[in-house]
């Protein structure tokens, strides 16, 4: 798939220069791509990127500590969000960025002390506070399959 594209000699400047400072953001990022971007910045370019990095694999342990794996797919699922596609870069990148949005919302939610996130009343997955419309709502992960919302109502307890 890859033998007749550029090297990485060639596209780590690139690379570097769309980073900027920007904070990236990755699934398992910290041990896997976070390795490769250093050592071969070191190699190559002979410096080491100063960016820092959110792992969505170190957040989802963290906040969905249920879930019995955390793979990229694995958080999809449990969002409702298409794993058509999966493992190919672009795709996973998009899917990284979905999960990191819900993930976030999530962890907020944890160190915000709420201490209520609701359960739905129809497949009893846990809820996820989403964005629509009118404003924040809790929807159900098994949404397209399971459609039941609840309303936020702030200082009445649901968060
Ligand atoms: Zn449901």
């Amino acid at each position: 798939m890859v033998k007749d594209s550029p090297v990485i000699a060639d596209v780590l400047p690139l690379f570097v220069e769309f980073i900027e400072e920007l904070p990236l953001a990755g699934h398992n990022i910290h041990s896997f791509d976070m390795k490769y971007i250093y050592r071969d910045c070191e190699k190559y370019l002979g410096m080491i990127p100063g960016n820092d990095y959110i792992d969505t694999l170190y957040i989802s342990r963290k906040c969905l500590p249920e879930m019995a794996h955390h793979r990229l797919t694995d958080l999809a699922q449990h969002y409702g969000i298409s794993t058509e596609g999966a493992h190919r870069a672009l795709k996973d990148c998009h899917m990284t960025q979905q999960v990191y949005e819900l993930l976030k919302n999530e962890s907020e939610l944890v160190s915000s002390g709420a201490k209520t996130i609701p359960v739905c009343e129809r497949c009893g997955k846990k809820m996820i506070l989403r964005n629509g419309k009118f404003g924040e709502f809790w929807g159900c992960p098994g949404y397209p399959g399971c459609n039941f919302t609840i309303n936020v109502r702030k200082n009445k307890g649901l968060i």
